[in-house]
């Protein structure tokens, strides 16, 4: 049968790729090393579209790129996808595919996703939020993305949180993506004052403190307060319903959220006047960008309505 909709993640190595029934059910995936160049990346995607697609012709094509994505579907700025910027890939994937597309940014896409079909399914207004190397995120206001005026918006990783921090490869100091993130770990546990850690990963870090190591522990209690810094500082702008968690740090599961949740409830901006706002773990995994994206061009096929602007 053919798909509703197909949509694919590209990412700094990866590019994962899922059909969707009408149901929202996935009825192929694949995934391949990312393509080397944006040209390429629009072939594959062609490629699977007319094969997925079969003889009920190509279906609605949605992208979420690891990279900024102004709003009429161009690349820019994507120190991961080196040589893809201003590329205009929503055109190249028009004209490839014959269809509607849809070009997102990536945390953008998996945003849509939770809050279509995962854990923040059903809210109308919803933060996301991907701590993964760096930080990815997106809003979700009144049941609709918001895009804003460039496209630009949920660049959550880049608000200074320390102006005196370290250096971000944006050109700015203190960026929250330094402390809350992969990295932001792997350079904390560097710093812890027992020495111990100064040249582990941050997966070692996560490990040690699962087993209970005591300075480990330390370490990840000194992530989960920079974590919730900086919620603290989005729900005081946004005052969302839920706000959902993402990516590979988010895997450390309790281990990590209940010290957010609890610095959370100790940061959070008029908190005794409102209820505790939930954090919750994404539920979709590596796929949801890709099946948000794929449910983004779905959107647009129908006449688009996720957009908030
Ligand atoms: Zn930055």
């Amino acid at each position: 049968m053919t798909p509703s909709a197909i949509g694919a993640d590209i990412g700094g190595t990866k590019l994962l790729a899922v059909a969707l029934d009408a149901d929202g059910t996935v009825t192929a995936e694949a995934k391949v090393a990312r393509p080397d160049t944006a040209e390429e990346a629009v072939a594959t995607l062609g490629d699977l579209a007319h094969e997925w697609g079969g003889d009920g012709g190509v279906p609605p094509v949605g992208v979420g790129v690891a990279c900024l994505v102004d709003r009429a579907g161009v690349l820019r700025a994507g120190p991961n996808l080196p040589g893809f910027d201003g590329f205009h890939f929503a055109a190249r994937l028009a004209e490839r595919t014959g269809g509607p597309v849809a070009v997102e940014n990536d945390a953008t896409a998996a945003a849509w996703a939770e809050q279509q079909i995962g854990a923040a399914r059903g809210v109308a207004d919803a933060l996301f939020v991907a701590f993964g190397t760096g930080i990815g995120g997106a809003a979700i206001i009144g049941g609709a993305l918001r895009h804003g005026v460039n496209g630009f918006a949920g660049e959550f990783g880049h608000m200074v949180v320390d102006p005196a921090g370290p250096l971000c490869p944006c050109g700015a100091r203190g960026c929250w993506e330094r402390f809350a993130s992969g990295s932001g770990l792997a350079w904390m546990a560097a710093r812890h004052p027992s020495g111990r850690f100064a040249s582990v990963r941050g997966e070692a870090v996560a490990t040690a403190a699962a087993d209970g190591d005591a300075d480990a522990i330390e370490v990840v209690e000194e992530l989960a307060g920079w974590i919730a810094l900086g919620i603290g500082n989005l729900v005081a702008a946004y005052d969302p319903q839920v706000v959902v968690v993402g990516g590979g740090l988010v895997e450390m599961g309790d281990l990590l959220l209940a010290p957010v949740r609890r610095r959370l409830g100790e940061v959070t901006f008029a908190a005794a006047s409102r209820p505790m706002v939930p954090v919750l773990a994404a539920a979709l995994g590596e796929r949801a960008g890709a099946l948000g994206a794929a449910l983004l061009a779905r959107d647009v096929a129908a006449g688009g309505s996720a957009l908030l602007g």
